[in-house]
């Protein structure tokens, strides 16, 4: 009888988990290379949550793949045993109608996706813990929420457990794509007939040869707020806010299933050493997030800062996820640009897909950059399955 293929995946952040995943279901036998605990509190993985939402900018290949992500999630709640997603619903606004918000209204609107537009009173009226002032256009979308992202990387982790994947507790020192090999800090190799490379923000040092001049790693900083008393109902039932002006702007995600309300700076300060530097918000790094958030947070004096933090992702230019093959037997899945966590499960799926059908390969590079349509037989892991 033939042995099953194997898989090496160096990294079981979201999208390492995710590959092994898909692989698992393509019948590879397959060992998860970890330097850290999982969930890894150093990854781009966690904390508590991560936005899932369809509106995109201009982008509507990113657009077009949540409906598929969310087809994933569900094989992924399956696996799992719950459901680890809230629906909140999207409330985005910006001082202007044109830009990132007007884009996301046109592109969304081409593709027959509903989304009411609100004036400022309204996004008041409706949303009392949100003021009206500065606001020139909003619109709000019934679809998106959040993915409770430490969860979700503990309870994949579980089930690949179950499924045979075996965890490694090592740190790689080199990756030799070309060999589908990695090397140990205690001098050991491991090969397999695959690697997936999925290290997030420390992946560019690894690969300077292929990555390093395309991605690279990003301080970004989290701050977890307590609400007044007023508020406390009011964001029990909130959307998340997207507010992702060019010139500054942030996001809050709603205190959902027991976590805190958390605001976050989407704009990538593109510094920093996931592997060196520290954890620790400094105090102005803090307040820049807080000034964001100042003119849309009603009574935001009121509001207590419980917690804040850096958190390394890798960025790639123009925030295009990088997921090919680097040699025939390597992959490598980075430039994730601090929005990939919500697509990471029908990435792993399609990745798993090209890996057992050559010529499905080269149309997975270009499908994951947000540039092309899927071929048809990429997702076909997610056609319901024929009675
Ligand atoms: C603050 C923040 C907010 C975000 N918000 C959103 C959002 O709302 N929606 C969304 O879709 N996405 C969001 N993202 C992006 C998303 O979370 C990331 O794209 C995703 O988690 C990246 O996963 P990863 O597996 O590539 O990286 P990681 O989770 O960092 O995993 C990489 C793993 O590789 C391991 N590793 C690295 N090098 C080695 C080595 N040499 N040896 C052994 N192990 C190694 C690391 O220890 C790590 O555990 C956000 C990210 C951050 C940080």
């Amino acid at each position: 009888m033939a042995s099953s293929p194997t898989a090496l995946v160096l990294g079981a952040g979201i999208m390492g988990l995710s590959a092994a995943w898909g692989l698992v279901r393509q019948g590879f036998s397959v060992r998860i290379v970890e330097q850290d605990p999982v969930p890894n509190p150093r990854g781009a993985s966690v904390d508590h949550h991560r936005l899932i939402r369809h509106a995109y900018g201009a982008e509507a290949g990113y657009m077009r793949m949540v409906d598929p992500a969310y087809a994933a999630w569900d094989q992924v709640w399956r696996d799992i045993g719950e459901v680890l997603h809230v629906g909140t619903g999207v409330l985005a606004v910006s001082g202007r109608a044109d830009g990132w918000l007007g884009e996301s209204r046109a592109t969304l609107a081409a593709d027959g996706l509903a989304f009411t537009d609100l004036t400022a009173a309204e996004v008041a009226a409706r949303f009392p813990i949100f003021t009206e002032a500065g606001i020139g256009a909003a619109f709000h979308m019934e679809p998106g929420g959040v993915l409770l992202a430490e969860r979700i990387v503990a309870g994949l982790a579980r089930h690949l457990t179950a499924r045979g994947v075996v965890f490694e507790r090592a740190r790689a020192v080199a990756v030799d794509p070309a060999r589908a090999t990695l090397r140990l800090a205690d001098g050991g190799e491991r090969s397999a007939d695959l690697l997936v490379v999925a290290a997030g923000p420390w992946a560019p040092r690894l690969l300077p040869g292929s990555l390093a001049p395309r991605v690279v790693p990003s301080r970004q900083i989290l701050v977890l707020l307590e609400p007044p008393a007023q508020h406390r109902e009011g964001w029990v039932r909130a959307p998340m806010l997207l507010d992702l002006a060019e010139d500054g702007g942030f996001y809050a995600v709603p205190p959902v299933a027991g976590t805190p309300l958390k605001i976050g700076d989407h704009r990538f300060s593109r510094t920093g050493d996931a592997e060196a530097d520290p954890r620790e918000a400094t105090a102005a790094e803090v307040e820049e997030i807080l000034a964001f958030a100042r003119p849309r947070l009603r009574d935001m004096a009121g509001y207590r800062v419980i917690g804040a933090r850096a958190c390394y992702y890798d960025v790639e230019d123009a925030e295009r996820f990088v997921v090919e093959a680097i040699a025939p037997r390597c992959l490598v899945m980075s430039g994730f640009s601090g929005h990939g966590f919500k697509f990471a499960p029908v990435l792993g799926l399609a990745l798993a897909a090209a890996t057992s059908d050559p010529t499905l390969m080269p149309t997975l590079a270009p499908w994951a950059a947000g540039e092309a349509a899927p071929a048809p037989g990429l997702l076909a892991a997610l056609e319901p399955v024929a009675a």
